[in-house]
């Protein structure tokens, strides 16, 4: 094994006998996030292809050794299978099941019909792999678009749950990264600085839910300060015209999700049951207008994700000595409603960047991807 000190290892799953590199074959990115890079790999000589997602360590040292093991245990059609970890003096590799469908909101605007009952299967899916996540007293942090994978390019391929448990394996920083970046998912305890549980999930996926159905974030405003406001008192809208088409199942779910009080937020184990999640309640009319809107929000959420810096951010660091409000992050305005989106690469968007600050990774250490 390289030349890494016991007191480097972060995680005590970690496979400590062999490097990455010894047992993997890297390939071709498959994409990157604020903190890290995932890439293609096989284990050398075979033909079975994994993923594997590639963290940066930032130069705070790690006080406590994170324990994994349950996240290697995991084993549920709805979430993406992880299935050994390793680690460098700078980096860590997550070695998981490689799916090839692609991200939920990419499937939207390229199939043909959308409807409540297409949004349905995607959100049961969900629901699925949040209940049995939550069953295990596992909380995923980070629900996100980018984290809906689908398992393959067929019709009726499984939507998957990449990212759950990356707080354990991370403390807050690389979640207090994501969060200005999306921090339209965010519940209002978190924002309080309260713990994170699971209904903090359950938030998340009421504000995923409402963006499938009317293709604008519930949530948004120019200023911080007026977005995290709103967030803390729930005051979001079902307005017209857009969402006269949906149906009072959809909106009876979503308010049942956004519920300001952790403790009255419906559970993974309530959605699971839900009629509208079940597809009984889902209406059929086709959702047109929803989608080219889902296309607009797509294509801000990525150019914004673009100008995140890779590693840690001023205010990860803030978040690395604890859970910290965030009031004075600055944001990048998110898109809503439609006839108010900005023009893409907007000067806020830059500006907010340059805010955040560039970091780069460790010294000597920088990532080597194949980019073909
Ligand atoms: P984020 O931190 O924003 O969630 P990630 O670093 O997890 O981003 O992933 C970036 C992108 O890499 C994803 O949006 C997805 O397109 C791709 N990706 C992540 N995990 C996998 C996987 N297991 N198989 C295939 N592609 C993946």
């Amino acid at each position: 094994m390289p030349s890494i000190r016991r007191q480097d290892y972060w995680i005590r799953q970690s496979n400590k006998q062999y490097s990455f590199e010894s047992q993997y074959e890297i390939g071709k990115e498959l994409g990157r996030g604020p903190a890290s890079t995932v890439c293609k790999c096989s284990g050398h000589g075979l033909n079975q292809a994994w993923a594997v997602k590639i963290l940066y360590k930032n130069r705070d040292k790690k006080v406590t050794t994170a324990d994994v093991g349950l996240l290697l245990k995991l084993d549920d059609k709805n979430l993406i299978r992880l299935k050994e970890i390793f680690e460098s003096k700078s980096r860590i590799y997550l070695v998981q099941e490689l799916v090839t469908g692609g991200e939920l909101f990419d499937r939207i605007v390229n199939v043909g019909a959308y409807t409540e009952v297409a949004a349905a299967r995607a959100v049961n899916d969900i629901v699925s792999g949040l209940k049995y996540l939550h069953s295990w007293g596992i909380v995923h942090r980070n629900l996100k678009p980018e984290n809906l994978l689908y398992e393959n390019l067929s019709e009726n391929s499984t939507l998957k749950i990449a990212d759950f448990g990356l707080g354990m394996i991370l403390s807050s920083e690389v979640d207090m990264s994501s969060v200005c970046g999306s921090p339209e998912y965010i519940a209002p305890e978190i924002l309080k600085g309260e713990r994170f549980g699971k209904p903090g999930d359950m938030w998340s996926l009421g504000v995923i839910v409402y963006i499938l159905l009317c293709g604008y974030v519930p949530f948004s405003s120019d200023s911080p300060a007026e977005l995290f406001k709103k967030i803390l008192k729930g005051q979001y809208e079902f307005s017209s015209p857009h969402w006269d088409i949906i149906g009072e199942n959809a909106k009876d779910l979503i308010c049942k999700l956004l519920v300001v009080d952790p403790k009255a937020r419906m559970t993974a184990d309530a959605a699971s049951k839900n009629c509208w999640v079940n597809l009984f309640a889902a209406k059929t009319d086709d959702l047109d207008n929803v989608v080219s809107r889902i296309k607009d929000f797509n294509a801000w959420r990525k150019e914004k994700c673009q100008m995140l810096p890779l590693a840690s951010t001023p205010a990860s660091r803030a978040g690395s000595r604890g859970i910290t409000p965030f009031y004075d992050i600055h944001i990048a305005p998110s898109p809503q409603p439609p006839q108010e989106i900005e023009p893409q690469g907007s000067e806020m968007l830059q500006a907010a960047a340059e805010k955040l600050g560039d970091v780069t990774p460790l010294e000597g250490d920088e990532p080597q991807v194949d980019q073909a």
